[in-house]
């Protein structure tokens, strides 16, 4: 955020300064030249995912400034926390406009305010664990649930082995940005490959439930930070896992209502609950509000 408040970030108005490209206007909406302020808070497309968040208002009365006043403003105004997230909004708004000019790809403005809390959230965690490992006598790190923004839905997933037998659960649990459960799906399959390769098919499971289901847009959250980086392209692999990760890939990009992230096993106990579930059922269940005794047990406790 520095760099933008510093009016550094690459866009179309300072390339064309240091004639890199020869044509300054905003590639998404023609309406003006692209500079940061442009960009992030005036850009209709900005504007779309401003509007899917509490500062909507403010942001669509600002005339047109330099960020750091901007910013200034904001934080004048609104809570620290408040100021987090319209940086990590802001953060979701640039990445989302990168992938609509390298990747032709327009992403739902939901899933960028998911993106922007998720952004938030991970720091949080981050930082509440570097204090712990000052201070031994603070509080349990806030291992919890949270609910999805407006609108859209979380995915949770998981898998759960039994090696001795060669077989997997598959567990998914829906829920939307209530915190209600939606959705649950249990899939038993065949172990093969690691336990990362049934982590990353536990994710494709999840993302199909969602789709059948009508749950989009999705936050799929799994506890598996490889499958996790590997999706995201942040770690390269070369075993059989690789096809899997594709698969997900590919789904993730034709979406565009799907993103996907990592939650500590703490935040993802639902669907690890109904995942060991999934190691009794034959082949494949998906249930939609009337959940069976035996699963509604389960999200009692852990919902
Ligand atoms: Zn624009």
């Amino acid at each position: 955020m520095w760099r933008a408040a510093k009016n550094l970030l690459p866009t179309a108005t300072n390339l064309w300064k240091r004639k890199v490209i020869m044509d300054p206007i905003c590639k998404r909406c023609s309406c003006r030249s692209e500079d940061v302020f442009h960009t992030l808070l005036e850009c209709k497309a900005a504007r779309k995912v401003w509007k899917a968040t509490e500062f909507y208002e403010e942001v669509k009365q600002m005339p047109h400034q330099d960020m750091l006043s901007f910013l200034q403003e904001m934080a004048s105004k609104r809570t620290k926390k408040d100021v987090e997230l319209i940086i990590a909004v802001c953060w979701a708004i640039w990445y989302c406009r990168n992938c609509f000019i390298f990747d032709g790809k327009d992403e739902n403005p939901v899933i960028s305010v998911a993106r922007a809390a998720a952004i938030v959230e991970s720091f949080k965690r981050v930082k509440i664990s570097k204090d712990q490992a000052i201070s031994r006598h603070g509080q349990i790190s806030q291992q919890t649930w949270t609910a999805p923004p407006n609108g859209c839905f979380k995915v949770n997933v998981d898998a759960a082995v039994k090696v001795s037998e060669h077989k997997a659960g598959l567990g998914v649990v829906v829920r939307n940005s209530r915190g209600r459960v939606v959705a649950v799906a249990v899939q038993n399959v065949q172990f093969r490959g690691t336990v990362a390769s049934m982590e990353a098919k536990a994710v494709l499971f999840g993302i199909e439930t969602a789709q059948q289901v009508a749950c989009v847009p999705m936050v799929i959250e799994s506890d598996s930070k490889e499958v996790v980086d590997l999706s995201l392209n942040r770690k390269e692999s070369k075993t059989e896992i690789d096809w899997i990760i594709a698969e997900i890939q590919t789904k993730l990009r034709i979406q565009s209502q799907a993103s996907i992230q990592f939650a500590p096993r703490g935040c993802n106990i639902a669907a690890h609950s109904v995942a060991k579930k999934a190691l009794e059922v034959e082949n494949q269940c998906i249930w939609l509000e009337n959940f069976p005794d035996h699963v509604s047990l389960l999200l009692s406790k852990f919902c």
